[in-house]
């Protein structure tokens, strides 16, 4: 059986300098890397470590991007799953790649297993089109029982990502499993001016480009947004042969991307 397939578990490499604004999550996670860094500092006080981290925001405002960042703080492997696409791969074994997988991150613990889009394996159960899924219902009950089954010294960190967390099983959410919840929103103009820093370090802009002012209008764009139009802009001066990127690309592909946001937003109405 090919377990590359299974999940990526890379050090990824990235620290919370990759991550602009969202400091409060970064204030909460502290709690989590000092964990994985010295699991036995929590233990000793008699403290029970946190097991279950949920993050919950809207789409591309880096909620994968900061639990790598917590893999990249702590210098731990980090075991990456989308629940999506768990669901649509591992058709019929669900419920034993969920067992692979958290045996493989008890191996090389500490560590953490993240699981993008939870709310795909872990919809309310029964309450789906057509009523239960089976398959569904055992690889959530899978996962449900690799979290209540751990020892207190197996120091393996379970994050998960959704924008649902509505529609989760209340199952899920209770103590020793992902009973902490963190926001990570939308940036404000601040955080949205250092997500462009981040951005555009390896951009060379003319000096007509102001990060600022296109912070300031940029409201209601997500960091993928933001990191999106930053590329369409090198694209832009690409096609024009140019060898910084100009104020008017920038404002180009800010309209571009604005577009294409509204168009999403037409269609949801
Ligand atoms: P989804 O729900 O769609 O999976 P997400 O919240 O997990 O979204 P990420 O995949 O982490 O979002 O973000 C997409 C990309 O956008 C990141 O890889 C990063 O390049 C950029 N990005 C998003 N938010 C930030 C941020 N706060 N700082 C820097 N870059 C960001």
């Amino acid at each position: 059986k090919s377990k590359a397939t299974l999940y990526d578990s890379t050090m990824p490499g990235k620290t919370f300098d990759d991550v602009a604004g969202a400091d409060n999550a970064k204030g909460e996670l502290r709690e989590v890397i000092t964990f994985l860094k010295d699991p036995e500092k929590i233990s000793r006080l008699g403290g029970q470590a946190p097991k279950g981290t949920l993050l919950v925001g809207p789409p591309g405002c880096g909620k994968t991007l900061m639990a790598k960042a917590v893999a990249g703080e702590a210098g731990v492997p980090f075991y990456s799953i989308s629940g999506s696409v768990f669901m649509e791969m591992f058709v019929g074994v669900g419920a034993s790649r969920v067992r692979d997988m958290f045996q493989e991150a008890k191996k090389n613990a500490p560590s953490i297993i993240f699981i993008d889009e939870l709310d795909s394996i872990g919809r309310r159960r029964g309450a789906g089109l057509g009523g239960g899924n089976d398959e569904r219902e055992q690889t959530l009950n899978q996962l449900l029982s690799e979290m209540d089954g751990f020892e207190p010294n197996e120091n393996v960190v379970v994050m998960s990502a959704t924008n649902r967390p509505d529609i989760l099983d209340p199952a899920l959410l209770r103590p020793g499993r992902f009973d902490r919840r963190i926001t990570v929103d939308r940036p404000t103009r601040k955080a949205r001016l250092a997500i462009l820093k981040i951005h555009s370090r390896k951009k060379p802009l003319a000096d007509d480009v102001d990060l600022d002012e296109l912070a300031r209008s940029t409201p209601g764009f997500s960091g993928a947004d933001l990191e999106n139009m930053l590329n369409e802009a090198a694209l832009f001066a690409a096609r024009y042969d140019r060898k910084r990127i100009t104020r008017d690309d920038v404002e180009n592909a800010r309209d571009r991307v604005t577009m294409g946001l509204e168009r999403k937003g037409l269609s949801l109405t």
